[in-house]
């Protein structure tokens, strides 16, 4: 499978030249990304509309489908997990997290990832390699046809987040063509503003991201409003201090168009980031650099082992986003999601038994 030519992840104007180096005519292109986008149909034997011989044709050079779906787990909050295997046997995760108004698919843009944020577990198994925009793409399908089948409308319209497992920004080309792919009207047609990447804080990509035309939304994991800590929970920012980073949201908030979300994530570990001194210091800091447009997702850690930290208690949430609203932060507390199937935010990769 792996020499075979992986057309899920081919622009349209990417299938137009394919189509027309196999000798086909170019409408054939367009057949082609609505059955895969569209109508989310990975078997190009069941594109119906296209002709027996090209429908063969096709499945001698190229495939529609490289990822295989090994383990799925439903949580009693209706969070669904999925556990996918690449065709060169590397992890690939993906979460759907149904909510009343909407659903959300959590994907991954790394396999494993090279940041080494002591609270996840994805960091545990190092960078194993990036996904291919065509796997970027296919765990969106995968996920949609398995809760409401193949093709089938989506009542809620889909959210996407790039918060699974690795740093979308070091995977920036990939990511950026995969969303380009599902934000297709002929396709998926999930637009940029229904779209959210999270950073750990990669400075250079940020000013980059900063220029795109039709950008998602993007989230900054800050957690910790100190060098000396954050140094230790995420040693990115040894690469790239807090100072380096704000000056670089600074820049995206200069930018931000109507309707844009901006958001700090700040993972609350026990005992750890989540003092009333920690949140003070937050503020100041948010204050000092003009981040008023800014909001800040509190997200209490999920217990995952081997992993030593635990979540605050409620009352100490509580007192966090007190003090970082009455300094005029505006602060959320992330309700965990599917914490009983590993699949809530930090527990990707590990393993359920
Ligand atoms: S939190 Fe995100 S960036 Fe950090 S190690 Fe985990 S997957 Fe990588």
């Amino acid at each position: 499978m792996s020499e075979k030519i992986h057309l899920t992840g081919f622009s349209t104007q990417e299938l137009a030249d394919f189509v027309q180096n196999i000798g086909e005519p170019k409408f054939r292109a367009g057949q082609i990304f609505k059955g895969l986008h569209e109508r989310r149909i990975l078997d190009f034997d069941a594109i119906t509309d296209l002709p027996k011989a090209l429908r063969e044709k096709l499945d001698e050079t190229a495939t529609a489908t490289t990822l295989k779906v090994e383990s799925r787990y439903v949580s009693e909050d209706g969070t669904r997990r999925f556990l996918m295997k690449t065709h060169d046997n590397f992890p690939v995760e993906t979460v759907f997290i149904p909510t009343e108004n909407r659903d959300t698919i959590c994907f991954s843009s790394q396999s494993g990832c090279p940041l080494k944020c002591d609270f996840c577990l994805t960091a545990k198994l190092g960078l194993l390699r990036n996904l291919t925009a065509g796997e970027i793409v296919e765990q969106i399908i995968i996920v949609l046809n398995d809760v409401y089948g193949i093709g089938a409308e989506t009542p809620h319209g889909t959210n996407l987040v790039a918060m699974g497992a690795g740093e979308p920004f070091l995977n920036y080309e990939n990511l950026i063509k995969a969303l380009g792919i599902m934000a297709d009207e002929n396709g998926l047609f999930i637009v940029a503003n229904r779209v959210t990447v999270s950073t750990a804080g990669i400075v250079p990509k940020i000013y980059e991201f900063a220029k795109l035309e039709k950008r998602p939304n993007l989230a900054i994991s800050l957690s910790a409003p100190s060098d000396e800590l954050r140094d230790k929970l995420m040693p990115i920012n040894r690469r790239w201090n807090i100072e380096e980073l704000l000056t670089a949201a600074k820049a995206v908030q200069k930018t931000l168009r109507r309707g844009e979300r901006f958001t700090f994530e700040y993972v609350l570990l026990g005992g750890v980031n989540d003092a009333d001194e920690h949140a003070r210091t937050l503020a100041n800091l948010l204050n000092k650099h003009d981040l008023q447009k800014v909001k800040i997702n509190l997200i209490p850690h999920n217990p995952a082992e081997p992993l030593e930290y635990h979540p605050p208690n409620s009352e100490r949430v509580e007192s966090f986003k007190g003090i970082l609203e009455s300094r005029g932060v505006a602060a959320y507390v992330r309700r965990p999601r599917g914490r009983d199937i590993y699949a809530a935010c930090g527990q990707l990769a590990a393993v359920k038994g």
